[in-house]
């Protein structure tokens, strides 16, 4: 198969988007699978209690599990946390455990609350694992364990479902991101929005897209997400879509997403 362009430096992008059911995880995991599977070496982190994301990659969560909540209270490195996906060898998963439930409350009292995710991912830490992309999947909250992921990431990728109120909560997400900017982290940036769950069968998806694409502009991949049985049930196997059902559509548009933002990553460098 096609191998995907390596990026020069290493990209750290934050899932996010504070409306449950968006398909975060979905994008998280089926991006992450589309690069590793394409010679990529990739890092996910699982920063939602659910640990969906986990699920997916075919990674362990029970509780006990080494998991990335070690790894916010500093008992663990980012190394000692992290497994193999059962999707590819390229793929790692710092898995969430259900004890990350009770971190969005314990971390208020720790020291540099906001940070406790940036001072795990050390280039030290990081160069040992050595991804080309690491991925967090956020919670379906702008709590203490998504601002962790913004300090910690240089691009923030936004899921977008194209349904109705699909627009609504976004200012509030960017205001967020742009607070996270001035205090804590200059470098971040919006790069990427992805349109998720698109039912071609309906208008209000066609309008959704526009009024996005008319909003967002360049930053929309031109790759749409259609939805696809498939999709939602990969996860319960264990497994992304694009190995799940390969030659789905849906399989097809998140490895088109995934080589998308393998060449814009690629292109911004050069330029
Ligand atoms: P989030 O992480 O934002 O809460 P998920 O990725 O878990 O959202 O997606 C929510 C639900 O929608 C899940 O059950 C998932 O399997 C399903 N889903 C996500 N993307 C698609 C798609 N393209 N087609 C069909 N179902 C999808
Ligand atoms: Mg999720």
């Amino acid at each position: 198969s096609l191998r995907l362009p390596r990026p020069t430096r290493r990209r750290v992008l934050t899932v996010a988007n504070q409306k449950g059911g968006v398909g975060k995880t979905t994008t998280t995991v089926n991006l992450a699978a589309g690069l590793a599977l394409h010679g990529l070496k990739v890092l996910v982190i699982d920063l939602d209690p659910q640990g969906n994301a986990s699920t997916a990659l075919g990674v362990d969560h029970r509780s006990g599990t080494p998991s990335v909540y070690e790894v916010l209270i500093g008992e663990l490195s980012l190394g000692e946390a992290a497994a193999v996906s059962t999707q590819t060898p390229n793929l790692l998963c710092v898995p969430a455990t259900i004890d990350l439930a009770g971190a969005e409350i314990e971390l208020v009292s720790m020291v540099a609350r906001e940070s406790r995710l940036k001072e795990a991912l050390t280039s030290e830490a990081l160069d040992q694992l050595n991804p080309d992309y690491v991925f967090i999947d956020c919670p379906p909250s702008l709590g203490l364990l998504t601002v962790n992921a913004m300090v910690a990431a240089q691009e923030v990728l936004i899921p977008i479902q194209c349904e109705y109120y699909a627009l609504e909560g976004l200012s509030q997400l960017l205001r967020n991101i742009e607070l996270v900017q001035s205090h804590l982290n200059p470098v971040l940036n919006v790069s990427t929005i992805l349109l998720t769950m698109y039912d071609g069968r309906t208008k209000l998806a066609d309008q959704v897209t526009s009024e996005v694409r008319g909003h967002f502009g360049d930053l929309v991949l031109r790759t749409v997400i259609p939805r696809s049985v498939k999709v939602s049930e990969a996860p319960g196997y264990g497994q992304t879509v694009l190995t799940y059902d390969p030659g789905s559509r849906g399989a097809m548009s998140y490895l088109d997403a995934a080589r998308e933002l393998a060449e814009r990553g690629a292109q911004e460098e050069m330029s």
